[in-house]
């Protein structure tokens, strides 16, 4: 066809299987095992449904914004909020990373990044991980056109000290740096205070994972001014309303109760340090997590065998068919009751 000729094309982004099925131990996308705070629910239930007629505010003149910007000692004129991180770091993209040189990101990552280089025409190269899943600070030194990385990474789980988070972001002062902090509330020290010493430097942080509210779709970032205006004219200049009312109200709800945010961050990275325990008792080896997840390969038995009948018991963890990580597979840390049929399970395939 000849209109085909004019069609943007990509390979798009993959994510876990997300199964109809409701009786399946679910441990493949990262997703919070416990509901959101009891808050989210009240919100949800007290949500005036007559408002749904007007357009939503501007999310950086909600309480949601308030709010973070409270928590994290910022002002609202340092916040993007964005329909899960995953659109903020498109938008990221699209706004910083506009130059011939290539972008740096590692070579074991979060795999939207290649998506988005390829989807918007920036030129990449990613840079090798060490043997030990660590990001090696001096490969991103050269001249680039940006740079970004996950911290702690993903799918491994590996942290970087902030001493070297900051070494390449000062290496840098020339490109926009963008740290993605998925995973930061389970272990590592956010790169968050940073912001205001460094003009270049973009932390993302999302509601996914340690606020229990994938579904909702919320995510941040802090920068100083200047980056926050570039983001929002790229962003206001491709869909304005993306942040509907439900989210905008849910969030601020989540928001608010540092407690049960921080009581659901501590259990998981308590059942993290038992499931270390467990795993290596029954044959695995692994870097040290800081995540919720832990990126495990096992002495013996091949990794997809593992993948596929963990599935045929109805536990999904995820595994790719990928050079490097191949033998590794990404399992989420699930409740503890979750947690002890995995290893059930991983004793027959494994024992
Ligand atoms: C989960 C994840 C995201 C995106 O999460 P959203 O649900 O879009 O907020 C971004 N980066 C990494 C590294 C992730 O693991």
């Amino acid at each position: 066809m000849k209109w085909e000729e004019n069609v943007r094309r990509v390979t798009p982004y993959t994510p876990g299987e997300q199964p109809k099925q409701t009786n399946i131990i679910k441990l493949n996308t990262n997703e919070n095992p416990y509901p959101p705070a009891p808050g989210v629910a009240e919100a949800a239930a007290a949500m005036d449904v007559e408002k749904l007629r007007l357009y939503p505010a501007f999310p950086e003149q909600t309480a949601l914004a308030r709010l973070l910007a409270e928590r994290y000692h910022i002002g609202t004129d340092q916040l993007f909020i964005g329909v899960g991180s995953d659109d903020v770091l498109s938008m990221a993209f699209l706004t910083f990373f506009d130059s011939n040189k290539p972008i740096f990101f590692p070579d074991i990552t979060y795999s939207f990044y290649d998506v988005w280089a390829d989807v918007y025409r920036i030129p990449y190269e990613r840079k090798a991980l060490n043997e030990a899943f660590q990001i090696r600070p001096e490969d991103y030194k050269q001249p680039n056109g940006g740079v970004i990385f996950p911290n702690p990474n993903a799918p491994t789980g590996v942290r970087m000290p902030l001493e070297q988070v900051e070494e390449i972001v000062a290496a840098n002062r020339d490109v926009v740096v963008i740290v993605d902090e998925a995973y930061i509330d389970f272990g590592g020290t956010s790169a968050l205070p940073l912001i205001d010493k460094y003009d270049n430097l973009l932390v993302v942080q999302t509601f996914s994972k340690s606020r229990n509210l994938a579904g909702m779709r919320i995510g941040f970032a802090c920068g100083q001014p200047k980056l926050i205006r570039y983001l929002n004219d790229v962003k206001y200049s491709v869909n304005s309303y993306t942040m509907n009312t439900a989210a905008l109200e849910l969030g601020r709800a989540a928001v608010q109760d540092e407690a049960y945010f921080e009581a659901c961050c501590k259990k998981i990275v308590a059942t993290r340090e038992a499931a270390e325990e467990r795993l290596s008792a029954l044959g695995f080896v692994f870097p040290k997590s800081c995540t919720n997840f832990i990126f495990a390969s096992h002495k013996t038995v091949p990794a997809r065998e593992i993948f596929e009948k963990l599935k045929e018991n109805d536990i999904y963890v995820r595994w790719w068919d990928k050079e490097r990580i191949n033998n590794y597979l990404r399992i989420t840390i699930g409740t503890d009751e979750q947690m002890e049929a995995l290893y059930r399970a991983l004793d027959q395939i494994c024992g």
